[in-house]
């Protein structure tokens, strides 16, 4: 398949030899992708900021310049030659923030504006036809299929936000954000999470050496490393002088960096467990845990999901528009990224509609809303190709409509219950989906 006969020795090793083609080409990518990444310092403003979010999308404007007057804002024909601008090609990596050319078109990736820097928050204006009830919110990752974010911004008359999550937690997570929400006087997940590894796992400190200067982690992985080389960076550093040789600390950084490992004593690394994985993500404690869930699916599963701090910043603004409760359409749900920043906002959900394939996800999502006491009805559909008409109208019969659609592709196509073969979408045939039903929603509600 074109890879180095190193990099698929140890994509087997942390996969194991039962591991298909597919796994190990998606594992190798993913150990390139971390390791082109390296650490992340803390987020500095820049003027290339504004330059580089300004050019995007002709409705959105930074709050220090000229307003567009309202032809060049409803000019389409400008429109589709900016998107195009900021199309994204099909990675050659299997993690969140591998495409080089994404990185290129949006680095330093701070979306419409960051909460911390309110100077710099953008201001659009969509046209009556783009813009909500029902608000849409995709969020689609850099692997999508060339010209299917073209295609899609284009079909939904949106430019896409882009965003790493390392401004809003300690983890990196670099995704594309397609919505209709309104951008003004949004506000912070309370308590706002911590951005840096140190703060977060302060323990680590006693243990932290002085030459790694990671401060905050790379994109969350469902492939963990295997306990072998968990044990030979010990024994490395064990044998080393301290501080150790150059060529030990590029080693162990490589891996540290690759594998998000963590100090958990003398010369001791480790890599994180799923429920650091979940706080990192901004779900509550044990969210994926118990009901027959394996530590694997675990991880596979919180991989795929939303950055719950950064996905809760663009909905916040919901909060004073439906005092009363939202009625949710919650497409490829997952474990509830979703569902978990609307609760952590303090949004109730009156109804939730959520499509979800994976038995496991499902059980997580009912867990979840059962145990948070929620009072809304969850309805649960297996499989998105399952919601048509007579399931949206049900809804819309017993509900009155849709508020909002929310949809989560994953953070990889190739991934588990995303690939065709186990049963799953991916690629465009997913974005397919959000569309129809995107378009179906709207007729049946009478926006059309
Ligand atoms: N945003 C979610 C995760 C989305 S990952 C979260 O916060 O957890 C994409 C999800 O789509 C996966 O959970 C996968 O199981 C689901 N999926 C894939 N194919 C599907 C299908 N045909 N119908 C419904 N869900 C599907």
């Amino acid at each position: 398949m074109g890879y180095s006969r190193d990099d698929a020795t140890s994509a087997i090793e942390r996969c194991g030899e039962d591991a298909d083609e597919i796994e190990l080409a998606d594992s190798i990518l993913a150990a390139q992708t971390a390791e082109r990444e390296g650490g992340f310092g803390e987020y500095n403003a820049s003027n290339e900021d504004e330059k580089h979010i300004d050019k995007y999308d002709p409705f959105l404007h930074n709050n220090k310049r000229q307003r567009y007057s309202s032809s060049s804002r409803h000019n389409s024909t400008q429109m589709h030659e900016r998107l195009k601008r900021v199309s994204c090609r099909p990675s050659t990596s299997s993690c969140h923030g591998g495409d080089a050319d994404m990185d290129r078109e949006t680095n330093p990736m701070v979306g419409f504006g960051l909460p911390t820097d309110p100077g710099r928050q953008m201001f659009r204006e969509l046209p009556k036809e783009t813009g909500g009830p029902p608000y849409f919110y995709f969020e689609i990752g850099p692997l999508a299929p060339k010209g299917v974010w073209d295609k899609f911004a284009r079909n939904l008359g949106v430019a896409p936000e882009f965003v790493n999550s390392k401004f809003f937690s300690a983890t990196c997570k670099k995704q594309g954000y397609l919505h209709n929400l309104p951008i003004a006087n949004r506000f912070q997940l309370e308590p706002v999470s911590k951005k840096t590894i140190l703060e977060v796992f302060p323990s680590a400190r006693a243990h932290w050496p002085p030459w790694d200067t990671r401060t905050q982690f790379n994109c969350i992985q469902a492939c963990i490393t295997k306990t072998k080389l968990i044990e030979q960076i010990q024994a490395k550093l064990v044998a080393s002088p301290d501080p150790p040789p150059d060529t030990v600390k590029n080693w162990v950084m490589y891996e540290c960096n690759k594998w998000n490992l963590i100090w958990v004593g003398q010369n001791r690394v480790a890599p994180l467990e799923a429920d650091e994985i979940e706080f990192l993500l901004g779900f509550p404690r044990n969210h994926t845990r118990g009901g027959g869930v394996s530590r694997t699916e675990r991880y596979r599963s919180l991989e795929n999901s939303f950055q719950v701090d950064t996905v809760a910043y663009h909905l916040s603004v919901l909060k004073d528009m439906f005092p009363n409760g939202i009625r949710v359409l919650s497409l490829f749900s997952g474990i509830g990224g979703a569902e978990v920043a609307l609760h952590r906002l303090g949004i109730k959900m009156t109804a939730v509609m959520s499509v979800e394939v994976s038995p496991i996800n499902r059980t997580i999502l009912r867990g979840w809303w059962d145990q948070t006491g929620q009072k809304g009805e969850l309805e649960v559909i297996d499989d998105i190709q399952c919601v048509d008409d007579a399931a949206l109208k049900g809804f819309i019969a017993r509900h009155g409509g849709f508020d909002l659609i929310v949809g989560g592709s994953s953070c990889n196509n190739l991934t588990g219950s995303n690939r065709d073969h186990r049963g799953g979408l991916h690629g465009e045939r997913l974005f397919f989906h959000y569309q129809r039903i995107l378009d179906r929603v709207r007729y049946l509600i009478g926006r059309h």
